[in-house]
């Protein structure tokens, strides 16, 4: 089945598999200051990330994804904040005609500093990254010895009235005792949401995966069992399923890859750092979309993302262990 070019009233790019696609999630930068187990236990590698999207090629792109009817962006990386550029790429996202909302992924690095900044020049959520509530299982996780910090930047945003902020977690079996309960009870009184997710396999984790990959199911099982009650699901929410509790502020997500059917929801595409377009956070390779984001080249653009969406796949293959060509996130944000 072909798929639809945006129309006021039809502004939704459909797969061959019926899936509505409205959602981008653009990496802005490779490059990462924290060395989480799962993803850089090394660190980043290399010299600093070379050949990123200028802030005229960003318009282009946004502006072609918002005629193809997408309404969400998610800045991501490598770590989005060490570009410094960022707040001009926030403002060309939001001033895009037909795009509601902007996020951002952060390991918290500088939040203190950024995170007033941001909410400033109008980000519509923060996803922040706490892997544990203890701040010596934090740093044993990422690195950092930022936590405290982190918290208070939170605790003063959420004083101040902005509440737009999912907290993610990758369920590690190592620290589970420390990260399951300890943040459902944080969030308790907290009118934030937060998010567990299920360890992915990537190209350069297989032994780490193999030691510390826990079913997010197990923890779906938790909730139910304990009175939580599952939300419905937006058009342009992300992957997770979310749970409500009455006792709670805040909510629980889950974002389990390796459950049945889990791509049959997949609303998003991904753009890396240098303008390649992933149609999968596991495909095996882009397609190159920077000699279409010249000023004058984005109906050729629009053309080529809605061709490229043919080739998409019904699902991802992790659970053959197929990881594509991700050897880790920070090539082009989890
Ligand atoms: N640097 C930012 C951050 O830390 O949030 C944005 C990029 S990071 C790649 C985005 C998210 O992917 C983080 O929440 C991180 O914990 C998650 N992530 C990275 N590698 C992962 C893996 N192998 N499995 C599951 N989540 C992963």
């Amino acid at each position: 089945m072909d798929n639809a070019l945006a129309t006021p009233d039809n502004i939704i790019l459909t797969d061959a598999f019926q899936r509505q696609f409205s959602y981008l999630r653009l990496s802005i930068t490779d490059l990462c200051n924290f060395k989480c187990s799962y993803c850089l236990p090394n660190g980043y590698q290399g010299k600093a990330s070379q050949n990123e999207l200028s802030l005229d090629e960003i318009k282009t792109l946004i502006a072609s994804f918002a005629e193809l009817g997408f309404k969400k962006i998610r800045l991501t990386g490598g770590e989005p904040s060490l570009r410094k550029d960022l707040l001009e790429i926030i403002q060309i996202c939001k001033s895009q005609p037909g795009i509601e909302k902007v996020c951002i992924t952060t390991n918290g690095y500088r939040l203190d500093h950024f995170l007033p900044q941001w909410i400033k020049a109008g980000i519509d959520q923060v996803n922040l990254s706490i892997d544990s509530l203890s701040p010596e299982q934090f740093e044993l996780i990422t690195s950092s010895s930022d936590l405290p910090m982190m918290m208070e930047a939170l605790n003063n945003a959420i004083e101040n009235g902005f509440t737009a902020i999912k907290i993610n977690t990758v369920l590690l079996r190592e620290h589970l005792d420390s990260q399951v309960t300890p943040m459902i009870d944080w969030v308790k009184d907290k009118p934030i949401g937060l998010r567990f997710i299920e360890l992915m396999q990537t190209g350069d984790n297989t032994e780490f995966f193999n030691r510390q990959h826990v079913s997010a199911e197990t923890i779906k099982l938790w909730l139910v069992s304990r009175g939580w009650n599952k939300k419905d699901r937006l058009v342009h929410s992300g992957p997770a399923i979310e749970y409500d509790h009455s006792s709670h502020l805040g909510s629980v997500g889950i974002i389990a890859p390796y459950s049945k059917n889990f791509c049959d929801s997949c609303n998003r595409l991904r753009v890396t750092a240098q303008g390649q377009l992933h149609l999968c956070l596991f495909s095996d390779d882009g397609k190159d979309l920077r000699p279409f984001l010249g000023e004058d080249s984005s109906a050729q653009l629009v053309k080529i993302i809605r061709e490229s969406l043919n080739l998409k796949l019904p699902k991802h293959y992790l659970q053959q262990q197929q990881t594509g060509a991700t050897r880790n996130f920070s090539m082009l944000g989890g």
